[in-house]
């Protein structure tokens, strides 16, 4: 499933395409997502121009002149290809590769700027949702989110009260959206692992009895921000040579520091530990045992 920096660079590689462009046309091929598009979907949108395209946790979010703000989720398969006068992408650092095939291309998107936005999506997780603008706050799918992690609002205290008396698993806590917003699985491990944290330790021992923070939840909140800016440029500099022609470009290749290693040598200097795989609320986690603790 795309993760936050995924998300992220992807709202980048649509932006020159969308904001500020109008929907000429927009074709729904197959309207049955996550959930059902509604009937005057295509309707609602023609004519209206995208004044923003912002993203909150894994939501990419278009604010339209119509007064409508067009939520998009990318679901486990969904990616989004752009077809402009001179060049085509898919924007987006995905991990396993997504899928071309035109079938699966459910939504169509004609803007006025001339580029066409397709929205592929083979297991059709991915999902589109017309709301009022001034009914946002009551969104149930945005309502009880927590403060996304690079913004200002998410920092060491905030972190260590939210935490506070937690019995929970430091890496359950992390993966709680009401606590922080779109932090998934993968950016969790890599976290925890540059904050030298073990991903079993309790939540509530990055806390004072009081709440305060402790030196773990400052090095941990500074890890979480750097492996998200860090995915992100890495995402953002793959968008440049990014060809839909090219199927070897679609997919990603993360140098990551301990996700996805299990058995391989740790990359901490000095530490000559070795990655292990353990499964936590039903969910792999990848660390080493003897730097993290
Ligand atoms: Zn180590």
């Amino acid at each position: 499933m795309p993760e936050l920096p995924e998300v992220e660079t992807v709202r980048r590689g649509l932006e020159p395409a969308m904001e500020g462009a109008r929907f000429a046309k927009v074709e729904v091929h197959r309207g049955d997502l996550r959930w059902p598009l509604p009937a005057d979907f295509a309707k609602r949108l023609e004519g209206s121009t995208v004044t923003g395209l912002g993203r909150r946790a894994k939501y990419l979010l278009a604010d339209l002149s119509s007064g409508d703000v067009l939520i998009m989720h990318l679901g486990m398969s969904g990616s989004f290809h752009v077809f402009g006068k001179e060049r085509q992408s898919t924007p987006g650092a995905y991990y396993h590769e997504r899928s071309k095939h035109v079938a699966h291309d459910h939504v169509v998107f004609h803007m006025s700027s001339g580029a066409i936005v397709t929205f592929n999506d083979p297991r059709r997780f991915g999902s589109m949702k017309l709301v009022k603008r001034a009914k946002l706050d009551d969104e149930p799918l945005l309502r009880g989110l927590g403060p996304e992690p690079l913004g200002n609002a998410f920092d060491a205290a905030m972190l260590a009260l939210a935490c506070k008396g937690k019995k929970t698993s430091l890496k359950a806590a992390l993966l709680d959206q009401r606590i922080v917003a779109g932090l998934g699985n993968i950016y969790v491990c890599e976290a925890l692992y540059l904050s030298r944290l073990s991903p079993k330790r309790l939540a509530s021992t990055i806390a004072t009895k009081s709440g305060a923070p402790n030196e773990r939840a400052e090095r941990l909140v500074e890890s979480i921000k750097r492996v998200l800016n860090d995915a992100i440029k890495a995402g953002g500099s793959s968008l440049r040579d990014h060809k839909l022609t090219d199927g070897g470009l679609g997919m990603f290749q993360h140098n990551f520091r301990v996700y996805d290693r299990e058995g391989e040598k740790c990359r901490t200097p000095g530490c000559g530990g070795t990655v292990k795989r353990i499964v936590q609320n039903g969910r792999s986690t990848f660390y080493c045992p003897s730097c993290q603790k």
